[in-house]
Order: C-alpha cells, then structure tokens, then sequence
C-alpha cells in the first residue's frame, strides 16, 4: 500500500537520549530547555530573527490575527487547508475570498485590491504547497490600503525567497509542523515576525496573557507545546536537508515521467529556492482526476484531493465568485510523496496515471 503521505521517523535511540533528558529533569513543558533549544535551532536553520514554537499551525494563524488586532474583512485565498478560513472566523473577523491565479495556484493581488472595502483590515495569503505568493505586489498593496499581511506559510520550511528566509515577509508568517508536513513535532507550529513587539504580544497570547508570573496582560490562550514534542523537532531537524534533498529528487522522476503527458504542473515562483514538500498534478477534467484516483486505488495507491473543495464551497460562507479556485480544486490531485517512497513506486504510479487519462 501507498499512502498519500507518511511521516518521517527519527531511530528511535535518538529520541530516547531525549526522553532520558526529560525524565531525569522533570520539566514537561511550559517553555522548557527543549523547547528554547529548538527554538534557537530554527531560527538558525530557517535564517529568521524571531520565532515562536507553538501547540498547532491553527493556532499560531489564530494568535496572529489577534496580536494584529484585525477585525471586519480579512481578504484570504479560497485555495488552502480549511484552517486558514476556519482561523478567521474564530475570531470573529469575516472572510472575503480573492480568487487565486490559475498557475501559481496563490492568491491574486488584482483580486486583492478589487476586494478591498472600507472594513478590510488585513490580507491572510497562503503559500500554496510552499511557492511563495507575489509578495512584492501583496506587499505594495498592504501599504496603500494601510492592511496588515499574515502569510500561512504552513507548508514553507526551508523555503528562501530572493535570498531569505520567505517567512521573514509580511507581519507575520505561520507555519504548521504537524506530522503529515516535510518537517514536524508530531502536532505544533510557529509564529515568525521581524517585530520584536509583535513577537513579545504574540508570547504573552500564547502563555494566558501571563505577563509576569502574577500579573497578567490581556486574554491569552494556550498555545505551548511541550517538551516531548521539542524532542521529536530536534531529532528531525538534524534530517531536513536530507529530507528536502530526496524530495528534491522524487519531485524531479514524477515531473520526467509526466511531462507532455495531459497534466499540469504549479508553477513555481522564480525568486524561489523550493521545498518539495508536495506534489500536485492538474488534471484536465474532474471526470479524469476521479477515473485516475480510483485506478490508482486499486493498486492500492492513495493520492489526495488536496486542496478539495475549495473554501468558496463550504456551507457557512457566502458565495463570492471564484470560479479559478472552484475548478482547479477539482481537478488537482496531490500524488504520493514521503521520505521512504521508492523510484520503483514513483514509476508504478506514473504508469497507471498516464495509461488512464487516455481512456
Ligand atoms: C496544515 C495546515 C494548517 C494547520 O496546521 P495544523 O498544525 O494542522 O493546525 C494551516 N494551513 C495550511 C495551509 C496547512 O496545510
């Protein structure tokens, strides 16, 4: 059987030295010395200067549009995990949906501007599958408009965007680290901000509004993780090269073997160093996606409608028209791809793709 996704597993003896730590101290969580271990590993790794480890991706775009205080309109993409707008409404803000571009698959900043109303008060964009958004035009619109930017950057570790860190853009940038993404803590996530305010607001919201240990500022939330999931983050980090290089690689056999072959691919922003961290084909009909995935399951093969159905679709949100999102999420199929995923079973794939989007 193949899956959509697995997730990586350090040995298990380096996770247990970890353990041992944590047994011998008996400091669970709560900001403990794995956790700001791990918090300083990353903000190495990832080149960014603030950072926050956090109990989920949902969370830290929850916290962020509260430390921004946005309220009204938030514009988002319709093309993302249902979090992003779900995130939204929590607290109390109202999605309007920009549509997406058709090849980049990220939000469209004509659409943005065309959104704007007297009420918007921020832009929530996401990086689809990693590829950075327009950021430059985002970026010009948030200063005309005086809208603050968070981007969902779950899917975007290691991710350079002309040169840096992608999530050093925007106010601030999310990312989840949830077992089934490239690099994961089991469940957790981060928030990253070049502001050091926003980044003190942002740690009292995740620890109750705690301010000292007997006063408090404003409501918080909680929103630590703890230390046996810093453990399984900092067994991991020693492998995210290794894990993006081999992506690198199964990425590079599936685009050879269906090139030309009647599927589309994202097109990847050039200003990018990209992370492999999914691989979505376009079909060139919803009739054909279904055949394919069903033939596919039959061998035992499970690929997934992701990103499906477009957010535009659910039943809480009015209808905004944004038939780009609407028709690409039918027909896009994210295929298998996972450290352990063999050559051998990358071609096995391709083969039954390509043999049935010609019947
Ligand atoms: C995974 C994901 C999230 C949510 O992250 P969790 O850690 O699962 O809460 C948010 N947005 C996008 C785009 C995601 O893929």
């Amino acid at each position: 059987m193949i899956q959509v996704t697995s997730p990586f597993l350090p040995p298990k003896e380096e996770y247990l030295k970890y353990i041992d730590k944590i047994y011998h101290k008996k400091w669970l969580t709560n900001m403990g010395p794995l956790s700001s271990e791990l918090e300083l590993k990353l903000k190495d790794y990832l080149g960014v200067e603030h950072l926050l480890f956090l109990n989920n991706g949902t969370l830290a775009l929850q916290i962020s549009i509260k430390a921004l205080k946005l309220e009204g309109e938030i514009i988002t993409t319709p093309f993302s995990f249902i979090a992003t707008t779900t995130s939204i409404m929590w607290e109390n803000c109202q999605p309007v949906f920009a549509d997406i571009d058709p090849e980049t698959l990220n939000i469209n900043p004509e659409k943005i501007e065309e959104a704007i109303t007297s009420k918007t008060t921020g832009i929530l964009a996401t990086h689809v599958f990693g590829n950075p958004c327009d950021i430059s035009a985002i970026e010009k619109i948030a200063q005309k408009h005086n809208l603050k930017v968070i981007y969902d950057a779950a899917h975007c570790f290691g991710v350079n965007y002309k040169e840096k860190s992608v999530l050093e853009y925007g106010d601030i940038s999310t990312v989840s680290f949830h077992a089934t993404k490239l690099f994961h803590t089991v469940e957790g996530g981060a928030v990253i901000s070049k502001s050091p305010e926003l980044i003190y607001r942002l740690s009292k919201l995740r620890n109750f509004g705690f301010k000292t240990s007997e006063s408090f500022d404003g409501i918080g939330i909680n929103g630590k993780n703890s230390e046996f999931h810093a453990a399984m983050g900092l067994c991991n980090l020693k492998y995210a090269d290794e894990i993006i290089a081999k992506r690198k690689v199964q990425c590079g056999i599936y685009k050879r073997l269906l090139s030309n072959k009647g599927v589309a691919f994202q097109k990847i922003n050039d200003a990018s160093d990209y992370n492999y961290s999914y691989f979505p084909v376009i079909f060139e009909s919803e009739e054909i996606l279904l055949k394919v995935k069903k033939e596919l399951e039959n061998n035992w093969i499970y690929a997934r409608r992701y990103f499906f159905p477009s957010l535009s679709d659910l039943e809480y949100i009015v209808k905004q028209g944004t038939p780009v999102s609407d028709n690409i999420s039918k027909r896009i199929l994210c295929l298998p791809l996972y450290h352990e995923l063999e050559k051998e079973e990358i071609e096995l794939i391709c083969r039954i793709i390509i043999r049935y989007i010609k019947y």
